[in-house]
């Protein structure tokens, strides 16, 4: 693919899209309430779309991956209240120089021993042929790619992938 104005806010509709319906038709299918909001002060930014695709779909994946490890645990515990999965993304302009795209979901979180590592390529918790580890390492590498840094930021229930791209 090559370089070429993308309007940022229909990609991310359509990927989100694309990773849910593809969720929807596996093994496991689970129902989320997807959440978008999309400011429309986002216009077109250079990217290459074949990439920052695959970027959209990893995150949407492991979110859809945590949070049905959670509905799972929760169906494990009598009494539990019911758990409701959830997946907002979100695009701003931080100002004049930078968008902010945020991935959120409410799956479990991601423990602090693991935080430093799951960046790492093969570093992976789902077991057996589940994972391989290489998602947020080729996600790294694609927002790098574009001058842009991928963040994280996590807690017990929330996980937000925070990219930021310079446009
Ligand atoms: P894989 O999905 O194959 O395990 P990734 O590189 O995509 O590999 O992710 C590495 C690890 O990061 C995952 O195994 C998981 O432990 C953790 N992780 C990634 N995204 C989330 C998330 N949204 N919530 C909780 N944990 C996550
Ligand atoms: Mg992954």
């Amino acid at each position: 693919g090559k370089m070429e104005p993308t309007d940022v806010n229909a990609l991310i509709k359509e990927f989100t899209n694309l990773a849910f319906h593809g969720m929807r038709a596996g093994k496991d299918p689970m129902d989320v309430d997807i959440e978008l909001e999309l400011d429309e002060k986002v216009r077109e930014v250079d990217l290459i779309a074949e990439d920052f695709s695959r970027v959209i779909v990893n995150l949407c994946n492991n979110a859809f991956d945590a949070m049905r490890e959670k509905q799972n645990s929760e169906l494990s515990i009598q009494n539990s209240e019911e758990f409701s999965p959830k997946l907002c993304v979100r695009t701003r302009l931080s100002d004049s120089e930078s968008i902010v795209i945020e991935i959120e979901d409410n799956g479990p979180g991601i423990p602090d021993e693991i935080k430093n590592n799951i960046m790492q390529p093969f570093f992976t918790t789902k077991k057996g042929a589940q994972g391989t580890g290489l998602g947020l390492s080729i996600t790294n590498d694609i927002i790098n790619a574009h001058g842009g840094s991928l963040d994280v930021e996590s807690e017990p229930g929330k996980t937000v992938f925070k990219i930021i791209l310079n446009v």
